[in-house]
């Protein structure tokens, strides 16, 4: 028998997106004149006839509704590892694990995983949690056993979602270690890196970036490398890796570059092959005389909301250009957007807005997005938020 969660209303007309299995519904969608639950409650959602047609959690806001089942079900222990296992075993399917030399992966991303408002990376047995919403957090408990009832190795446990929760709730999840150790030595596709969750940003590491830096291998050898938003210095490392002639990195956090050094030193003497800067890329890529065979542009999103789109698309558009200037003839470009609100065609529009003021030929190599692990639910455009793009300046 289903749990007896209060039940939500919905309005008549109201339901298209619960038809295309989307799983928010807005506040809009909601009957009126019903008494709404607290803040991240189990609710079930009824259609205008009456019928149970999902479960959800409600959240006081704008998306009102964030759906964990199609269906009238109980979110307990058992839902919960289910869910959990199967996303374990889709990332034993993409092979991850054991093909590419690699312990570290996004574990659960959100709606893609039927777990809206959740993020889990998994870092070599070290697990970081990262809830976004208010309603997710109530299921911790059950997600944390869920994860160490699972068949993958939990050696440690962290809570990182200070940031991602709603103010008001900051205070009530404090970032915390909850078990075991708080960082954790990761290898990715044969290269090494230190990760810190508790110290850095997001859960510590970009794992949305993982085949975008084995990518770059191809390119990088011989090459003088410039990495800018380096942060704890992924594609510095593959690059160098690969053999690069020199990789500068610059990132305008002081402890992300301290990172950077660590971690480029864990792979290697690369004495003067590695150059360290710390400062705002866009006054170096104005400031500075040098000019690269390879640039990597990886900003943080210009965009948090539609509203700041147009700023944002100026932004990517000016950083774009004053790479350009900077490549070498036969250099290569990449370039990312990780803003949810920027699709890949609005980002794509940016990146030739600017080779057309530098007036410099450019070919498209590659269209590049986030690692599977990170998997995109068709259904939820918003769950695709990494763009890049591979250019080469022809002659
Ligand atoms: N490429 C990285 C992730 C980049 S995250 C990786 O693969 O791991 C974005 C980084 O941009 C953060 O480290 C942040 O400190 C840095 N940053 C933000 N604004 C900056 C600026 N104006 N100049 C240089 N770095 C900046």
């Amino acid at each position: 028998m289903a749990a007896p969660y209060p039940i939500i209303r919905l309005k008549k007309g109201k339901t298209a997106s619960l038809e295309r299995r989307h799983p928010w519904l807005f506040s809009g969608a909601l009957a009126e004149g019903q008494q709404l639950p607290k803040d991240g409650s189990l609710v079930h959602v009824a259609g205008p006839d009456g019928q149970i047609c999902a479960t959800a959690y409600y959240n006081e806001g704008s998306i009102a509704l964030r759906i964990l089942d199609f269906a009238e079900s109980t979110i307990d222990q058992d839902f919960v590892n289910r869910r959990i296992q199967s996303a374990i075993d889709q990332r034993y399917r993409m092979r991850v694990l054991e093909v590419t030399d690699t312990n570290a992966f996004r574990l659960i991303h959100g709606e893609a995983d039927g777990f809206p408002g959740l993020i889990v990376d998994y870092y070599n047995g070290l697990v970081v949690l990262q809830f976004h919403t208010w309603g997710a957090f109530q299921l911790k408990d059950l997600i944390v056993k869920g994860i160490e009832e699972s068949d993958i190795q939990v050696d440690s446990v962290i809570l990182k979602s200070a940031d991602t929760l709603p103010r008001k709730y900051a205070e009530q999840a404090p970032d915390q270690l909850l078990k075991g150790d708080a960082d954790m030595y990761i290898n990715e596709n044969g290269c090494q890196f230190k990760v810190e969750p508790l110290m850095g940003q997001k859960t510590g590491f970009f794992l949305d970036q993982r085949d975008n830096r084995y990518l770059l291998t191809q390119y990088a050898e011989g090459r003088k490398v410039l990495n800018t938003f380096c942060y704890t210095g992924g594609f510095s490392v593959f690059a160098l890796m690969a053999g690069a002639e020199k990789v500068v990195s610059i990132d305008s956090s002081a402890s992300a570059m301290e990172m950077t050094e660590h971690n480029i030193s864990l792979n290697g003497d690369f004495g003067e092959h590695s150059e360290l800067l710390c400062g705002d890329a866009f006054d170096y890529l104005t400031e500075s005389d040098e000019t690269f065979d390879l640039i990597v542009l990886d900003p943080p999103a210009f965009a948090k909301s539609r509203k700041k789109s147009n700023n944002a698309l100026r932004a990517y558009k000016r950083l774009n250009a004053l790479a350009m200037k900077k490549l070498n003839p036969g250099g290569i470009l990449f370039t990312f957007s990780c803003s949810q609100v920027i699709d890949s065609r609005l980002f794509e529009d940016a990146v030739y807005s600017a080779a057309v003021e530098v007036k410099r030929p450019m070919n498209i190599l590659h269209r590049l997005s986030q690692a599977p692990c990170h998997p995109h639910n068709i259904f939820v455009p918003e769950s695709e938020y990494l763009k890049g793009l591979v250019l080469e300046m022809t002659s």
